[in-house]
């Protein structure tokens, strides 16, 4: 994989299938830009304390014309191997934010980068320019960046700092799940950190994972830093995340991604035992 295009070949017994699958998928990946085949689903993720939608997150998704709905976990990597990831990602911002310009002024829109677009040199210019043709403010507009990102080099983390400097808001997406050091996370301009919703899912069950999320949410607290919790499924989840002070939270919960003509501003889920008989 680390040899880039063309290398996903697997050379294992029974595989021919999957590899004649990735080259069918990588020629059709080039063209669905042009032919409009993407589209952005939106998730919410919500204030905790006063319990209220802040903003949605666009994840792209794939409408392949014969495989039907492709998530962005099957089509990102091959995006990212082709180079396709600089268009698309560029096409994600500027469709986010002609769409977050239809909502309440207070919601906040965030959005994934990939540590290629970072590299390529001009993701501030791709940046300033969808905020321009959009008409959104800078200060409505969240990156969501991962550990990957930050240590990929100086020319990402410069990158990084000129895009806080517009006024956007730089979030470290995935947290604990990648190598960055804690000295990373006081070093880089970030204004938020997600806890990956693999320490989320664990919560009630792993102490382990109780001790980590507390870690996290006081390090981002001392540091002057949002915190988010990632894939909250369960009430059960919420109430250990919020008794840590985690400062926002995403998930199933609360609501599952939607295409934009479906989405809902004020998806207002109980948040502890005394709202849920309200
Ligand atoms: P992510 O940025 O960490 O996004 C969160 C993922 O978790 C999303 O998956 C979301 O649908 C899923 N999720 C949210 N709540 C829950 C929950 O309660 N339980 C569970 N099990 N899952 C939940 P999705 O949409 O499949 O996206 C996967 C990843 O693909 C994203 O992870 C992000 O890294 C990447 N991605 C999505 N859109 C873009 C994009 O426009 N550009 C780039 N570069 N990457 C993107
Ligand atoms: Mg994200
Ligand atoms: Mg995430
Ligand atoms: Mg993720």
């Amino acid at each position: 994989k680390a040899e880039g295009r063309g290398t996903l070949v697997v050379y294992e017994q029974g595989m021919d299938m999957v590899v004649q699958d990735q080259h069918a998928l990588e020629i059709d990946l080039r063209l669905a830009l042009q032919r409009g085949e993407f589209e952005i689903h939106y998730q919410p993720f919500i204030k905790l304390g006063s319990d209220t939608v802040d903003g949605f997150e666009a994840l792209v998704r794939w409408r392949h014309p014969n495989h039907g709905l492709i998530s962005p976990d099957r089509f990102i990597p091959l995006a990212e191997e082709t180079g396709i990831i600089v268009p698309l990602g560029a096409w994600v911002l500027e469709r986010a934010c002609a769409d977050a310009m239809s909502w309440p002024k207070t919601m906040k829109l965030a959005v994934n980068l990939s540590p290629i677009q970072l590299r390529q040199g001009n993701i501030v210019d791709t940046v300033a320019r969808a905020l321009k043709i959009s008409g959104l403010r800078a200060s409505r507009l969240e990156l969501e960046v991962t550990e990957t990102a930050v240590l990929a080099g100086a020319d990402s983390r410069r990158a990084l700092e000129l895009i806080a400097g517009l006024g956007i808001a730089v979030v470290l997406d995935d947290f604990g799940t990648g190598y960055a050091s804690l000295s990373h996370l006081a070093e880089m301009p970030f204004k938020k950190i997600k806890i990956d919703r693999g320490f989320v899912a664990n919560l009630p069950t792993h102490s382990t994972s109780r001790a980590i999320v507390a870690a996290i949410t006081n390090l981002a607290r001392e540091l002057g830093m949002e915190v988010t919790a990632e894939g909250v499924e369960t009430e059960e989840q919420l109430i250990i995340l919020k008794a840590a002070g985690c400062t926002n939270a995403q998930g199933y919960f609360f609501a599952r991604p939607h295409p934009h003509s479906q989405i809902e501003f004020n998806v207002m889920k109980p948040v502890d035992g005394r709202q849920k008989h309200a």
